[in-house]
Order: structure tokens, then sequence, then C-alpha cells
């Protein structure tokens, strides 16, 4: 079957939510928030990790990986993202101080280093395993991008973090291959200032973007919800008119393309 998994859906962990990580083919996962708890042994299969941004919720578990499989992994562990993220990446983790630098460290078993970055530039197309990936700036507090999806001859968007951002209605208008849309709401829309100061969307205000998406053939699927507001943000969602039909993604729920 044709499908992505969810393995981490929300903006935090508390109430045993699992934070950013999409596992698009056995071998290519995007962001890194959940992946060994999900996946267990299974995980050791990913050799493409393909990064939104920097910030914590996406990439904790990276370390953790590269530790559980330093032994036994024979190929480098590629790292994609754009080169803010592949910089904080080695200047904050891969530091020694946080975590050794495995970019220099060969592995136990293998040939050449354990991890390998790979710099990606948005509106370029990247091939790793059987997907396509092709990056879009967003709207965040530190430069993000979103990816579009292409599997199988399918496609889909997944925005990552972002407040409001007209690229995202440019690509889904001007290509209707795209048919379904995974965008955050990560507050209710009483934070409206916490979701501008935090480069965040509420349900009123992607309710407003939505009004830039000139289809309405395309799926809605709704990630990054912080969890205590779960409920309120499902509520809301539903008395929004352009966001009453979204469907909100749970860890471990399967999207089939
Ligand atoms: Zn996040
Ligand atoms: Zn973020």
């Amino acid at each position: 079957m044709n499908i992505i998994k969810i393995l981490g859906a929300y903006g935090g962990t508390d109430d045993g939510k699992a934070t950013t990580s999409i596992q698009i083919s056995e071998k290519v996962t995007i962001d890194a928030g959940n992946i060994l708890n999900p996946l267990g042994y299974r995980a050791r299969k990913i050799d493409h990790m393909f990064f939104t941004h920097s910030h914590y919720d996406h990439i904790v578990d990276l370390p953790f990986f590269i530790d559980a499989f330093f032994l036994e992994r024979e190929e480098p562990l590629h790292l994609y993202g754009i080169n803010h993220t592949i910089d904080v990446l080695k200047k904050h983790i891969f530091n020694s101080a946080i975590c050794p630098d495995f970019n220099i460290i060969a592995q136990a078993g293998g040939k050449g280093p354990a991890i390998v970055f790979h710099e990606i530039e948005a509106g370029n197309e990247y091939a790793a395993d059987s997907v396509r990936m092709t990056p879009f700036e967003t709207n965040h507090i530190v430069k993000s991008v979103g990816y579009v999806i292409k599997k199988h001859g399918k496609k889909i968007m997944f925005t990552s973090d972002t407040y409001k951002c007209g690229k995202i209605w440019d690509i889904l208008n001007s290509d209707e291959t795209i048919t379904k849309l995974i965008i955050e709401t990560s507050f209710p829309s009483a934070y409206e200032h916490l979701a501008l100061a935090s480069g965040h969307l509420t349900p009123k205000l992607l309710n407003e973007e939505l009004s830039h998406l000139k289809r309405t053939d395309v799926d809605i699927y709704i990630c990054h919800i912080k969890p205590k507001h779960i409920d309120t943000i499902k509520k809301e969602l539903r008395d929004f008119e352009r966001t009453k039909n979204a469907i909100v993604l749970d860890d471990g729920m399967e999207i089939e393309l």
C-alpha cells in the first residue's frame, strides 16, 4: 500500500504524546521527534532523514538513533537540511560537548563516517530510496522548510511548523497533483499572540489561511497540536467553515496517498 506513517503527531510530549516525525518509506523519514519508540529495532533500516528545521522537538531522537545502531550499521546515515539546520546540528549537537561528532567518527562495522550531512535548497528535488522530496520555505521563527513528498506517483505536502505562509497556497494552487496537505495548528485561537511570537497557527488563523486555497479537492490533516489543548483545538476546527472537515492526526496513524 502507498502510505506514509505518522510516528509523532504533536507539538509536545505531555500526556504521553510524541513530537514530529513521519516515516515516508522503510528507509526515509522527515524529522526525528519520535523514531525509536514506535519503530524499535526496525528503525535500523532508516538511511535518510530529511529535517524541516532545527527545533528540539524535531531532532530529539537523532543522537539516540545513531547511538542505538552505531555498532551494526554499515552505511552512513544521510541527514538532509537547509543551511541553517545543518549549521545548528554541527555547532550545537554534534560538537563533542552534547554529542560526539559522528561526522568524523567511522562506524564500527562500516565504511566511512556514521553520518553524512547534505545541504538542500528550497525548490530543488531530492531523491532517496523510492521517494522524491522537494523542500519549500515556510514562515517560522527560525529558517524552516516544509516538503512536497512524491511517492509512487502520488504527492502530499507537509508544512511542519509555520505561521501564515503564502508559499503553501501558491504551490497547492499551481500543482493539482498534490491532493493532501498536512499542516500544523499548535495553539487555540485565544493564543493568537503566542502563535505570532512563536511562528505557529491557530484554528482561526488556519481558517483565514485556507481562504487562499482555490481548490476544494485537497484533504487537510492537522498536526503539531500542543497536547494540553487537543480538545479545544478539535472543537474550534469543527466550528470554522474551512477547517470543519480537517482530520486531526494522532501518533501511529497512517495516510494512504
Ligand atoms: Zn515543532
Ligand atoms: Zn519549530
